[in-house]
């Protein structure tokens, strides 16, 4: 059950200390308190666990405060919406807003390799207007025998040069806990000249421990990448522990899935799910094309496959983009075939304006027939 209080209430005001002494008349009810930021104005919310079926619902209806009392299903029931009854949740991390009306690129190189590599992208983004960066320490890799990222050891490099070209936010993949302390670690010895999102990858969707881990430090936001074997419904629930952990700011990130019925592609593209998610969820949604078309292979009017699953994405409402680029894409280390060069890089960010500009005319005409329809 969630109790969601109106606009003006606190998460430390009166109406919320009288529901939770009422609450205490059910000691075997774990109740928890959740001020996040929505897409229109802050939430306060009384989240209860355990078996609520004996709490009666409607005189905590009538209490001084309460906007709405929601009885969610036991699946997701953090990240969830449970039938459009609550509001989207975003969040501001180092005064960038997530949520599920924003857009934020995240483009960089999918494994770090050397220094002057990751200052010309920074560079790149720079000249872009861009702030938000993906760089891979750590590498998940198919093969042992395959570079597996440099490590704690480039991450005082990548801080620095991301605070030297105003980067504000790098999104890198954690492998397990121990790699939250490396880059908390980093940050404080290069003195935080940036900020960090912690990505969960395919490979780990299901690494419930490493889930727990990210989900109970407050410090870092969350990309969790969907399952590539997975159902939509298996990584939500996965997804879940993050937020049962305490920490809610999390995005979800869609990145195709594993079927040969994706081929000539990497993966299935299922960015026709962005919409659902943000149905489903209260999450902003990220799309990568680069891990789900995986080629840089172009259609007859010379568009890369990977700006059109990007724009797959966009048109269908996506939050973020998490987009692999390298100054010189075949001496990358990993994935050197799926890069963006950073001219294409260019022409990218210039694609995926047009496509947002086509979604955010999509939601207007929408909310013109929506009119007409209530009439
Ligand atoms: C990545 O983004 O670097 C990556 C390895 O992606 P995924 O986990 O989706 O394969
Ligand atoms: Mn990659």
């Amino acid at each position: 059950m969630i109790i969601i209080m109106r606009p003006e209430i606190r998460a430390d005001g009166p109406e919320v200390e009288d529901i939770v002494s009422f609450l205490r008349h059910f000691p075997e009810i774990k109740v928890k308190v959740v001020e996040s930021e929505g897409e229109i104005r802050p939430v306060t919310e009384i989240h209860l666990i355990g078996p609520t079926h004996n709490i009666p619902a409607e005189p905590i209806k009538s209490m001084d405060g309460v906007e709405m009392v929601v009885r969610v299903s036991s699946k997701y029931r953090q990240i969830g919406r449970h039938d459009i009854h609550l509001h989207p949740v975003g969040f501001t991390y180092q005064d960038i807003l997530f949520d599920q009306d924003s857009l934020q690129i995240f483009a960089g190189l999918c494994a770090v390799d050397t220094p002057e590599h990751v200052e010309q992208v920074f560079q790149c983004l720079q000249e872009l207007g861009i702030k938000t960066a993906r760089m891979g320490a750590y590498k998940p890799r198919t093969s042992p025998y395959d570079f597996q990222g440099h490590g704690a050891k480039c991450l005082p490099y990548v801080f620095e040069l991301a605070g030297k070209y105003g980067v504000k936010i790098v999104a890198m993949e954690v492998l397990k806990e121990n790699h939250i302390d490396e880059i908390r670690q980093a940050l404080e010895e290069t003195g935080h000249p940036t900020g960090v999102m912690l990505q969960i990858g395919t490979r780990n969707a299901q690494n419930f421990e490493l889930l727990k881990a990210v989900g109970s430090q407050h410090e870092f936001p969350v990309l969790y990448k969907r399952g590539m074997g997975l159902t939509l419904e298996e990584s939500l629930n996965a997804c879940e522990y993050i937020a049962s952990e305490g920490n809610r700011h999390i995005v979800f990130c869609l990145r195709g899935v594993k079927s040969q019925l994706g081929l000539p592609h990497r993966n299935l593209i299922d960015f026709g799910h962005v919409p659902v998610v943000k149905r489903l969820t209260r999450l902003p949604v990220c799309v990568d094309p680069t891990h789900s078309a995986g080629v840089k292979d172009r259609s007859p009017e010379g568009i890369l496959d990977i700006f059109h699953a990007a724009a797959q994405g966009v048109i269908a409402g996506a939050n973020m983009i998490l987009v692999e680029c390298h100054p010189d894409p075949k001496t990358a280390l990993c994935d050197g075939p799926q890069a963006l060069t950073l001219d294409e890089l260019k022409e990218f960010v210039e694609d995926v304006a047009i496509v947002r500009e086509a979604y955010e005319k999509r939601r207007a005409l929408r909310k013109k027939y929506s009119k007409g329809e209530e009439d």
